[in-house]
């Protein structure tokens, strides 16, 4: 599907054949052929799809169109003909399902249009009206913005029904886990989980030897035709590492509500706070004195700064509730959350938030609640973290971060029973030390 323009096909509207598409949108292409995919029409005689047809009374006019890189909701549709103010439009409706900043590159948006009467009379194809926007957001979710009688635009979201089927992979480490997990199938997303996961207990630069096992417990989503399409979560895991055996199990504490990692004595795997609340950022900035950019005097720096591309997401370092989204000053936009009665962190300078984080909202470890930006008293994209110790600002790299949940009690009852039955469920399907990959 990689090799070229001619195997590229009209994606429907009605996502009958959009899984396959959507898993290619999240492989690399080449900025050529996310080049070459754009701005190609198909065919007016297409059937239309069941979702537009009561609006389009005309020839429909279908177009899927490529996401580049810079390009923003906004530039695609105009680009691929829509009026602007139309687009506008239509983005609006479809913000309510879909957060617009979440466009990935690569990602294919499909347009229609229908003539307007204007166009008829000219016979010119210049003329368009915008009459439906749509987007894969996942294998088995649709976002649609359709326009509506009273020829405003209206959300819809179309969820394509998988079932659910658990894969069991294991293997032998022999140079990193990485290579050992990719050459027994493991796809990359369920690795990454499993590193996650493993992370708070493991070094995987240092402690990670020859000979060291890994076992994984995951869901796959399979259409109805038995293709896996899409990757679930870590149900459970384990690593056996110089002969010592972690296993984990994913839970969901009724209590509070929060799903986590447990080991086999109930106790979470999380640190209170993660360190780093931004993948792949770069340290700018330490905590402690230094001479401020912008003001030009020897200050206190009472953060970390870590520097990275506007628009990287942020993520809160903990379980916690949101207790100021807003502006603040030479801040800029500032979030601010507290995690327990000691605890609190801060997030400055961000370009925006994440939808639904506002101020009271509950916010859970690794959720993405903004993006780095410049705002307030900035010289460049990067995100200003503090962490708040009992009301005093504390050296965010160098915290001793306080442990996780413990169960106990009845909870903790209740987990056992749930390990006991997962084991069950772990050893009554066979230990592949391969899998298939997912359908393209
Ligand atoms: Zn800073």
């Amino acid at each position: 599907m990689l090799g070229g323009v001619l195997a590229y096909t009209l994606v429907p509207i009605d996502g009958t054949i959009a899984p396959s598409i959507a898993l290619e949108a999240n492989q690399q292409t080449t900025a050529e052929e996310q080049h070459a995919k754009t701005d190609q029409v198909t065919d007016g005689d297409t059937a239309p799809s069941t979702q537009t047809t009561e609006q389009v009374s005309t020839q429909p006019n279908s177009k899927t169109v490529s996401v580049g890189k810079g390009d923003t909701l906004m530039k695609v549709l105009v680009r691929a003909g829509a009026d602007p103010q139309e687009s506008h439009a239509a983005i609006t409706a479809l913000s309510s399902v879909f957060d617009p900043r979440r466009l990935k590159i690569g990602q294919d948006i499909t347009l229609n249009f229908s003539k307007t009467d204007l166009a008829e009379k000219t016979k010119t194809n210049d003329i368009l009206q915008l009459v439906s926007v749509s987007l894969n957001q996942d294998v088995d979710k649709q976002v649609a913005a359709i326009r509506s009688p009273d020829r405003g635009f209206k959300a819809k979201e179309t969820i394509i029904e998988l079932e659910k089927k658990m894969a069991r992979v294991g293997g032998t480490i022999e140079n990193s886990l990485f290579l050992s997990a990719a050459q027994s199938g493991l796809p990359n997303q369920v690795t990454l989980q499993l590193i996650r996961i493993f992370s708070y207990d493991v070094d995987f630069q240092r402690e990670i030897q020859a000979g060291d096992q890994f076992e994984v417990y995951f869901e796959r989503f399979v259409d109805e035709n038995g293709r896996a399409l899409k990757e679930g979560r870590i149900q459970w895991a384990s690593m056996t590492l110089s002969g010592q055996k972690i296993s984990l199990y994913r839970f969901k504490t009724k209590d509070d509500g929060f799903t986590d990692y447990y080991d086999q004595k109930g106790r979470s795997v999380r640190k209170t706070l993660m360190r780093t609340p931004i993948d792949g950022a770069r340290l700018t900035s330490r905590f402690g004195k230094r001479k401020h950019p912008i003001l030009g005097y020897t200050k206190m720096h009472k953060g970390a700064d870590f520097g990275a591309p506007r628009g990287t997401p942020i993520m809160a370092a903990g379980n916690g509730t949101v207790e100021m989204a807003g502006r603040n000053g030479a801040y800029g936009n500032y979030i601010r959350i507290r995690h327990t009665s000691e605890y609190k962190t801060a997030y400055a300078h961000m370009k925006g938030f994440a939808k639904k984080v506002r101020k009271g909202s509950r916010v859970k470890q690794g959720q993405i609640i903004g993006y780095v930006g410049t705002t307030g008293r900035s010289t460049g994209p990067h995100l200003h973290y503090e962490v708040h110790k009992n009301g005093r600002l504390i050296n965010p790299l160098s915290v001793k971060l306080p442990a996780g949940r413990k169960l106990k009690g009845k909870m903790l009852t209740t987990f056992k029973s749930f390990a006991g039955q997962m084991d069950k469920a772990v050893a009554a399907l066979p230990a592949n030390t391969k899998v298939a990959k997912l359908a393209d």
